[in-house]
């Protein structure tokens, strides 16, 4: 098992300032960080999962190799036996994601007793960001350049 690497796993549709800080903070107590994009063909997303790879990708260039971005199908611990690791991070922004998450996270541990969900709590400022409500207001024509990395406000741009 290696203990010093977790997986961020999320949709990041598309990844946003909330979830940038989460992997910094991750970042501090972990060498590795796995950054795993859901592909759920079921899922309607805005990107594609090479689009949101390919995105996430520039925005923690600066990482260098502690960041690894990938994707996964299926069962998240099945994707964690094969990276050989047992952490989970997930931000924690309000009371709303809190059924969900604990949710997940018990799934998880009955799945597999090895592993481990860890919470980061949200800034606060980051608290009202959610990917969904970014592409709603960009969709509108709403400038959401103070809410996700430049790179991802020019790839939503150019998705209107
Ligand atoms: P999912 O579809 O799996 O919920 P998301 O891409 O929405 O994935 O989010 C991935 C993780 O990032 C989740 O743990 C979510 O709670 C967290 N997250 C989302 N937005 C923020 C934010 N603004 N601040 C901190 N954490 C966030």
């Amino acid at each position: 098992m290696n203990k010093n690497t977790a997986v961020l796993p999320g949709s990041f549709d598309p990844f946003t300032n909330g979830h940038a800080d989460i992997l910094f903070r991750a970042l501090q107590i972990f060498e590795t960080v796995r950054v795993a994009v859901l592909d759920n063909p079921s899922k309607k997303t805005l990107f594609s999962v090479a689009e949101r790879k390919q995105l996430i990708s520039k925005v923690v260039e600066k990482y260098g190799e502690r960041v690894k971005v990938d994707s996964f199908s299926g069962l998240l611990v099945e994707y964690l036996r094969q990276n050989q690791t047992n952490i989970i991070i997930r931000g924690l922004r309000a009371i709303t994601d809190f059924d969900y998450e604990t949710q997940m996270a018990l799934i998880n541990k009955s799945l597999s007793e090895e592993v481990e969900t860890l919470f980061l709590a949200a800034r606060e400022e980051h608290s009202y960001i959610s990917s969904s409500m970014v592409k709603e207001l960009s969709s509108l024509g709403g400038d959401v350049s103070n809410l996700v990395p430049p790179v991802i406000n020019q790839a939503l741009i150019n998705k209107r």
